[in-house]
């Protein structure tokens, strides 16, 4: 399931930043933790005692900035002490700085509720991609993705049962990324249309702290994924469906969704969905 579909730190616009779910025999397994995160996770009406691991692609704050806050949240709402999470570092250190910035906070709250307060989780820093965990339901593999100076930031795959899934985390296209979707069932991509891109920034960039137009498509091109591309290495991967999220720009309905599938469709001839906030898949 889908839950924030859009790229970049961006609030106000109609896609939320970025977070999926995937859910498998009731157990639930978070993939980014963008701003939002809690309100659409609580609206998917899953449970968040159903979370089990929690995995951040890499260290941009529309992936990042609402994984502590979920925690807490959650905590409140039935999140188990037991959860894992996993990400580049230093994951496991910013988990205790934030866990220990709300303590005051979660000692009130467990005191007034009589709840066992909400401590340290088990936090697994990944300095490297390779083999990410393995329970009962899943084997999580990652793969390094290019998203500068971001270092290291992954994409990752989840092997189930039944299906695979392999998310391309923020990058661009890359045939690393083809080879770790290789015959997955979906692979979900970040997507960008480059025209649609240049006329926001050129619109948009002066408020981003006088960020020149330049400097912003020099960091669109070297960090992100054009459709076209991203077509070719669903097509590459072999992948029966291609997910498309984190899409830029996004927000602005300035790209209809069947211009997105056009631009994938150039090189891919499997299925395509354009992903929207709150979308099973
Ligand atoms: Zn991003």
């Amino acid at each position: 399931m889908l839950l924030g579909t859009g790229a970049g730190p961006l609030p106000g616009m109609n896609r939320h930043m970025q977070s999926s779910v995937l859910v498998h025999d009731g157990a639930a397994y978070l993939v980014d933790c963008g701003l939002g995160v809690t309100d659409l996770y609580a609206r998917t009406g899953l449970s968040f005692s159903a979370v089990r691991s929690i995995f951040i692609t890499h260290q941009h704050p529309d992936h990042n900035v609402e994984y502590g806050p979920f925690l807490i949240i959650g905590w409140i709402h039935g999140l188990k002490q037991s959860v894992h999470a996993f990400g580049p570092p230093p994951l496991n250190q910013m988990t205790e700085d934030y866990l220990r910035s709300m303590k005051t906070t979660i000692y009130f709250w467990a005191e007034d509720f009589n709840l066992k307060p909400f401590g340290m989780i088990a936090c697994t820093d990944l300095p490297q991609a390779g083999p990410v965990m393995e329970d009962e339901n899943v084997k999580v593999t990652s793969v390094l993705v290019q998203h500068p100076p971001v270092h290291p930031a992954y994409g990752y795959r989840f092997d189930f049962r039944d299906r695979s899934i392999a998310f391309s985390g923020d990058t661009v296209p890359l045939e690393a990324v083809a080879d770790m979707a290789r015959g997955a069932d979906v692979l979900v991509h970040e997507a960008m249309d480059v025209q649609a891109t240049e006329e926001m920034v050129r619109r948009e960039s002066t408020q981003w702290h006088d960020v020149s137009f330049g400097t912003m498509m020099h960091h669109m091109r070297a960090d992100h994924s054009p459709i076209e591309e991203v077509g070719r290495i669903a097509q590459k991967a072999g992948v029966k469906t291609l997910v498309l999220s984190h899409m830029t720009p996004d927000s602005t309905g300035l790209v209809p969704d069947e211009k997105w599938i056009q631009g994938a469709s150039r090189y891919f001839k499997g299925k395509i969905i354009v992903g929207h906030d709150l979308m099973v898949i």
